[in-house]
């Protein structure tokens, strides 16, 4: 309509300056694309802002060597602490001058009417309206806590926290903690808390637990490697496209910590040691907590789990390559707690539920039909079904490393050179 100002317009925005998004950017640049990254929060450094504080990556440093600034500090095979991690990323926004804007929150993608013009999509944004060409959203692969229905049976004597606004342990009150979720999280801070003197039960769900080391390598420099070289010498990790059950995309991620050096988690020493496990949570009635008697199972799952998903990637990558890496050991550890059907959490001091139950998609912004059941895009490595609009850094965008450090780059790569 005439007398109306036009949007501002730009060949492609990245929505999100996470990791992802500027990965992306550097990618853009480099082809010479006109670009810009939008992210709703005050501050550059993504989802890593939201961990607790004494996070540390589980990934090695080594994997924080980024498209255009190589790690290069004393520590590679160390596991960086959260606000160093922050502080990377910072680094990295201004080393490769991506062009963000903070404090913009995207809230609406629509797909413009077709007029014969270069623009596909309008994003609204709480500072005005964009046009863009190309759209990539880099919204991160975790993006809203999740919290099982079954919570809302505890009374109000429970607190209950997610994991995701857990900051330390003198941050909760005082007494015992119910951590519920067996993930890379819980058993991280079922492990903290405990060595904080906090009497901790932990509801253990069915993950997998994977090795710290395995052939004489931390066991992410191999998945990196397949990640990155696998295709080429026949030997890939498994793709979204082999996935049996979509769902698996949220499963939760194997655990291991990078707290302490680095080590791995092994739930059974963790019982020896002090920490009570139960099964899967099944019920809440005011403090009374009821528990699946599945934990012997869950126990044998993650005991597991290397060995039937990961090793023998690791095994065949290292065959087709002819690597002479030493052969690799798992240990195994024979405690076997007892199954635990119900517990008074009152009767036993517990007054905090720790949630550590993972994370949901969070696109209602887009209004267009690219999602699946489970709210994730239906995409081919990125590509949604809409010409121009694309997608980075979700679970399983291509395989198991496209959600973190192991695989984002590439992803990013090869996402750029077909937008
Ligand atoms: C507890 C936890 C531990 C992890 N540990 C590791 C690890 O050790 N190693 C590893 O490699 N990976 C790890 N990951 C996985 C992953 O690497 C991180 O989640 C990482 O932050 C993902 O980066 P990202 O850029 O994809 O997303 P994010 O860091 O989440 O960035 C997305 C950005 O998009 C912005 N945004 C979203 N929607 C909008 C919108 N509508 N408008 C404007 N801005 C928007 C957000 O504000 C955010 O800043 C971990 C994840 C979690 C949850």
């Amino acid at each position: 309509v005439s007398g109306v100002a036009r949007p501002r317009s730009v060949e492609t925005v990245v929505v999100g300056a996470g990791q992802a998004g500027l990965m992306t950017s550097w990618f853009l640049r480099r082809a010479g694309r006109e670009h810009v990254l939008l992210d709703r929060r005050p501050t550059l450094g993504g989802g890593w802002q939201d961990r607790w504080n004494a996070f540390q990556l589980v990934t090695p440093n080594f994997l924080t060597s980024l498209p255009g600034l190589d790690y290069t500090g004393p520590d590679p095979d160390g596991f960086m602490v959260r606000d160093d991690v922050i502080a990377r990323f910072r680094s990295y926004a201004a080393t490769i001058e991506a062009p963000v804007e903070l404090d913009t929150d995207v809230t609406r993608l629509v797909a413009l009417a077709p007029d014969g013009g270069e623009n596909r999509f309008r994003l609204t944004t709480n500072r005005g309206s964009l046009d863009a060409r190309n759209v990539v959203v880099a919204a991160g692969p975790f993006q809203v806590p999740h919290i099982p229905r079954v919570g809302a049976g505890f009374g109000p004597t429970i607190l209950q926290v997610h994991a995701h606004d857990y900051r330390e342990p003198d941050g909760l009150p005082s007494g015992g903690v119910l951590v519920i979720g067996s993930g890379q999280t819980g058993v991280q801070l079922a492990e903290e808390l405990h060595e904080h003197g906090r009497q901790v039960v932990l509801a253990v769900g069915h993950c997998g637990r994977t090795l710290r080391r395995y052939r004489g390598r931390d066991s992410f420099w191999w998945i990196h490697q397949i990640a990155v070289h696998g295709a080429a010498v026949g030997a890939p990790l498994p793709s979204v496209s082999t996935l049996a059950d979509g769902r698996a995309r949220y499963a939760c991620n194997p655990h291991l910590s990078g707290h302490h050096g680095g080590h791995d988690t092994n739930l059974r020493v963790m019982a020896r040691d002090g920490i009570r496990l139960v099964g899967r949570l099944l019920g809440a009635d005011g403090a009374r907590a009821t528990f699946a008697e599945d934990l012997r199972a869950n126990l044998q799952f993650a005991d597991g789990f290397f060995d039937e998903r990961i090793r023998p990637l690791i095994d065949r990558y290292i065959e087709r390559i002819g690597d002479p890496a030493p052969a690799g050991e798992v240990p195994q550890f024979a405690y076997e707690p007892p199954e635990v059907p119900e517990l008074n959490l009152a009767d036993e001091g517990i007054g905090t539920v720790l949630w550590s139950s993972g994370y949901r998609a969070a696109f209602a912004w887009i209004d267009l039909p690219v999602f699946d059941d489970l709210g994730l895009p239906r995409q081919v490595d990125g590509l949604s079904e809409v010409p121009g609009l694309a997608f980075i850094g979700t679970p399983w965008l291509v395989d198991m490393a496209s959600a973190n450090l192991a695989g984002v780059a590439r992803d990013a790569e090869t996402l750029v050179a077909s937008l």
